[in-house]
Protein backbone atom coordinates (compact mmCIF):
# COMPACT_ATOMS: atom_id res chain seq x y z
CA UNK A 1 0.00 0.00 0.00
CA UNK A 2 2.99 2.52 0.82
CA UNK A 3 4.20 1.51 -2.30
CA UNK A 4 1.54 2.55 -4.50
CA UNK A 5 0.30 5.57 -2.70
CA UNK A 6 4.11 6.80 -2.99
CA UNK A 7 3.79 6.18 -6.55
CA UNK A 8 0.07 8.17 -6.97
CA UNK A 9 1.93 11.20 -4.58
CA UNK A 10 5.15 11.21 -7.04
CA UNK A 11 2.47 11.13 -10.02
CA UNK A 12 0.67 13.95 -8.46
CA UNK A 13 3.54 16.25 -7.77
CA UNK A 14 4.50 15.48 -11.85
CA UNK A 15 1.73 17.13 -13.40
CA UNK A 16 2.31 20.51 -11.74
CA UNK A 17 6.34 20.03 -12.68
CA UNK A 18 5.28 19.31 -16.09
CA UNK A 19 3.12 22.47 -16.52
CA UNK A 20 0.21 20.40 -17.03
CA UNK A 21 -1.83 21.33 -13.46
CA UNK A 22 -1.41 24.28 -11.01
CA UNK A 23 -1.74 24.32 -7.12
CA UNK A 24 -4.41 22.11 -6.10
CA UNK A 25 -6.45 21.75 -8.91
CA UNK A 26 -6.42 18.10 -10.02
CA UNK A 27 -6.32 14.52 -8.68
CA UNK A 28 -4.79 11.61 -9.32
CA UNK A 29 -5.60 7.79 -8.30
CA UNK A 30 -4.12 4.11 -9.31
CA UNK A 31 -6.58 1.01 -8.72
CA UNK A 32 -5.59 -1.04 -5.47
CA UNK A 33 -7.38 -3.90 -3.96
CA UNK A 34 -10.53 -3.71 -4.78
CA UNK A 35 -10.77 0.07 -5.17
CA UNK A 36 -8.13 2.47 -5.55
CA UNK A 37 -5.79 5.16 -3.99
CA UNK A 38 -6.43 8.75 -4.56
CA UNK A 39 -4.68 11.95 -3.74
CA UNK A 40 -6.75 13.80 -0.74
CA UNK A 41 -9.02 16.85 -1.58
CA UNK A 42 -7.50 20.37 -1.14
CA UNK A 43 -4.07 19.21 -0.28
CA UNK A 44 -0.98 20.75 -1.60
CA UNK A 45 1.01 17.44 -2.98
CA UNK A 46 4.41 18.61 -1.82
CA UNK A 47 3.19 18.74 1.39
CA UNK A 48 1.64 15.72 1.06
CA UNK A 49 3.42 12.24 2.36
CA UNK A 50 1.73 9.04 1.03
CA UNK A 51 0.12 8.21 4.17
CA UNK A 52 -2.38 11.18 2.86
CA UNK A 53 -3.39 9.14 0.26
CA UNK A 54 -7.17 8.13 0.69
CA UNK A 55 -8.39 4.58 0.30
CA UNK A 56 -11.74 4.41 -1.59
CA UNK A 57 -13.53 0.76 -2.08
CA UNK A 58 -15.29 -0.71 -4.77
CA UNK A 59 -18.38 0.91 -3.33
CA UNK A 60 -17.53 3.92 -2.79
CA UNK A 61 -16.47 3.79 0.79
CA UNK A 62 -13.26 6.28 1.53
CA UNK A 63 -10.86 5.20 4.42
CA UNK A 64 -7.27 7.00 5.40
CA UNK A 65 -6.54 9.73 7.74
CA UNK A 66 -7.47 12.13 4.39
CA UNK A 67 -10.70 12.45 2.84
CA UNK A 68 -10.89 11.84 -0.52
CA UNK A 69 -10.96 13.90 -3.68
CA UNK A 70 -13.87 15.83 -4.15
CA UNK A 71 -14.03 13.96 -7.34
CA UNK A 72 -13.48 10.56 -6.26
CA UNK A 73 -16.89 9.63 -7.92
CA UNK A 74 -15.70 10.11 -11.80
CA UNK A 75 -12.27 7.92 -10.34
CA UNK A 76 -14.97 5.34 -9.45
CA UNK A 77 -17.02 4.74 -12.49
CA UNK A 78 -14.32 4.90 -14.41
CA UNK A 79 -12.67 2.14 -12.89
CA UNK A 80 -15.95 0.15 -12.57
CA UNK A 81 -16.72 0.82 -16.30
CA UNK A 82 -13.28 0.48 -17.92
CA UNK A 83 -11.64 -2.57 -16.66
CA UNK A 84 -8.43 -1.40 -18.69
CA UNK A 85 -8.08 1.58 -16.54
CA UNK A 86 -4.87 1.34 -13.93
CA UNK A 87 -4.40 5.06 -13.13
CA UNK A 88 -6.69 7.92 -13.44
CA UNK A 89 -5.34 11.74 -13.98
CA UNK A 90 -7.39 15.00 -13.88
CA UNK A 91 -5.67 18.35 -14.28
CA UNK A 92 -6.89 22.06 -15.13
CA UNK A 93 -3.88 21.82 -17.92
CA UNK A 94 -3.50 25.62 -19.34
CA UNK A 95 -4.26 24.37 -23.08
CA UNK A 96 -6.92 21.66 -22.20
CA UNK A 97 -8.83 24.05 -20.27
CA UNK A 98 -8.76 27.15 -22.47
CA UNK A 99 -10.43 24.52 -25.38
CA UNK A 100 -12.71 22.88 -22.72
CA UNK A 101 -14.09 26.60 -21.91
CA UNK A 102 -15.17 26.78 -25.43
CA UNK A 103 -17.05 23.32 -25.06
CA UNK A 104 -14.62 22.84 -27.99
CA UNK A 105 -13.71 18.96 -28.88
CA UNK A 106 -10.53 18.60 -30.28
CA UNK A 107 -10.52 16.86 -34.39
CA UNK A 108 -8.06 14.75 -36.07
CA UNK A 109 -6.06 17.43 -37.30
CA UNK A 110 -2.89 15.88 -36.13
CA UNK A 111 -2.51 12.10 -36.20
CA UNK A 112 -1.85 11.56 -32.63
CA UNK A 113 -5.34 12.21 -31.67
CA UNK A 114 -5.30 8.52 -32.14
CA UNK A 115 -3.79 7.79 -29.30
CA UNK A 116 -6.91 8.50 -27.16
CA UNK A 117 -8.83 6.00 -29.14
CA UNK A 118 -10.52 7.52 -31.96
CA UNK A 119 -10.53 10.27 -34.18
CA UNK A 120 -11.28 12.46 -32.07
CA UNK A 121 -11.11 13.70 -28.05
CA UNK A 122 -14.76 14.90 -27.00
CA UNK A 123 -15.43 17.40 -24.85
CA UNK A 124 -18.26 16.31 -21.74
CA UNK A 125 -20.80 18.73 -20.97
CA UNK A 126 -20.40 21.01 -18.29
CA UNK A 127 -21.76 19.68 -14.42
CA UNK A 128 -21.01 20.60 -10.75
CA UNK A 129 -17.19 19.60 -9.72
CA UNK A 130 -17.46 16.78 -7.72
CA UNK A 131 -21.21 15.40 -8.50
CA UNK A 132 -22.49 12.11 -10.24
CA UNK A 133 -23.84 14.50 -13.26
CA UNK A 134 -19.94 15.71 -13.84
CA UNK A 135 -19.18 11.49 -13.59
CA UNK A 136 -21.57 10.62 -15.91
CA UNK A 137 -20.98 13.68 -18.34
CA UNK A 138 -17.44 12.30 -18.24
CA UNK A 139 -18.40 9.13 -18.66
CA UNK A 140 -20.35 9.65 -22.15
CA UNK A 141 -17.43 11.34 -23.45
CA UNK A 142 -14.77 8.93 -22.10
CA UNK A 143 -16.77 5.81 -24.40
CA UNK A 144 -14.12 4.21 -26.85
CA UNK A 145 -11.61 6.89 -25.88
CA UNK A 146 -9.13 7.05 -22.93
CA UNK A 147 -9.28 10.94 -22.48
CA UNK A 148 -11.66 13.70 -23.04
CA UNK A 149 -11.63 17.41 -21.62
CA UNK A 150 -14.66 18.81 -19.55
CA UNK A 151 -16.61 21.37 -20.15
CA UNK A 152 -15.48 24.51 -18.70
CA UNK A 153 -13.38 23.09 -16.19
CA UNK A 154 -10.27 20.70 -17.83
CA UNK A 155 -9.23 17.20 -18.80
CA UNK A 156 -9.10 13.37 -17.70
CA UNK A 157 -6.79 10.98 -18.90
CA UNK A 158 -6.51 7.33 -17.70
CA UNK A 159 -4.07 4.56 -18.71
CA UNK A 160 -3.18 0.69 -17.85
CA UNK A 161 -0.68 2.24 -14.80
CA UNK A 162 0.56 5.76 -13.36
CA UNK A 163 3.38 5.85 -16.00
CA UNK A 164 1.25 5.61 -18.92
CA UNK A 165 -1.30 7.77 -17.55
CA UNK A 166 1.04 10.38 -16.41
CA UNK A 167 2.79 10.17 -20.67
CA UNK A 168 -0.89 10.43 -22.29
CA UNK A 169 -1.97 13.65 -19.94
CA UNK A 170 1.56 15.56 -20.93
CA UNK A 171 0.52 14.54 -24.47
CA UNK A 172 -2.66 15.28 -24.54
CA UNK A 173 -2.09 19.16 -23.40
CA UNK A 174 0.68 19.11 -25.99
CA UNK A 175 -2.25 18.19 -28.39
CA UNK A 176 -4.33 20.88 -27.00
CA UNK A 177 -1.66 23.14 -27.47
CA UNK A 178 -0.76 22.82 -31.06
CA UNK A 179 -4.51 22.79 -31.93
CA UNK A 180 -4.56 26.22 -30.10
CA UNK A 181 -1.82 27.32 -32.31
CA UNK A 182 -3.26 25.87 -35.38
CA UNK A 183 -6.36 27.92 -35.28
CA UNK A 184 -4.13 31.15 -35.16
CA UNK A 185 -3.53 30.13 -38.68
CA UNK A 186 -7.34 29.61 -39.77
CA UNK A 187 -9.27 26.20 -39.35
CA UNK A 188 -7.01 23.28 -39.84
CA UNK A 189 -7.62 20.54 -42.66
CA UNK A 190 -8.74 17.66 -40.96
CA UNK A 191 -7.31 13.89 -41.36
CA UNK A 192 -10.22 11.06 -43.49
CA UNK A 193 -11.54 8.91 -41.46
CA UNK A 194 -9.90 5.72 -43.13
CA UNK A 195 -6.65 7.41 -42.41
CA UNK A 196 -7.15 7.64 -38.73
CA UNK A 197 -8.89 3.68 -38.89
CA UNK A 198 -5.58 3.24 -40.38
CA UNK A 199 -3.76 5.07 -37.20
CA UNK A 200 -5.69 3.90 -34.67
CA UNK A 201 -4.69 0.72 -35.55
CA UNK A 202 -1.42 1.02 -35.41
CA UNK A 203 -1.12 2.19 -32.20
CA UNK A 204 -2.77 -1.11 -30.93
CA UNK A 205 1.01 -2.35 -30.74
CA UNK A 206 3.06 0.59 -31.12
CA UNK A 207 6.09 1.34 -28.92
CA UNK A 208 6.04 -2.66 -28.01
CA UNK A 209 9.53 -3.92 -27.78
CA UNK A 210 8.93 -7.74 -26.92
P1 LIG B 1 -9.70 18.01 -5.12
O1 LIG B 1 -8.63 18.81 -4.39
O2 LIG B 1 -10.87 17.73 -4.21
O3 LIG B 1 -9.10 16.77 -5.75
O4 LIG B 1 -10.31 18.92 -6.25
C1 LIG B 1 -9.53 19.43 -7.29
C2 LIG B 1 -10.31 19.51 -8.56
O5 LIG B 1 -9.70 19.64 -9.59
C3 LIG B 1 -11.79 19.44 -8.55
O6 LIG B 1 -12.30 19.26 -9.84
ZN1 LIG C 1 -10.93 19.79 -11.40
Amino acid sequence: MNDRAAAVLATARAINAAGINRGTAGNVSARYADGFLITPTGMAYEECVPEDMATVGAGGTASGRRQPSSEWRFHHDIYAARPEAGAIIHTHAPFATALACQQMEIPPFHYMIARFGGASVRCAAYATFGTQALSDAVLIALESRRACLMGHHGMVVFGGDLKEALALAIELESLCEQYWRVLQLGQPRLLPADEMARVIEKFRDYGRQT
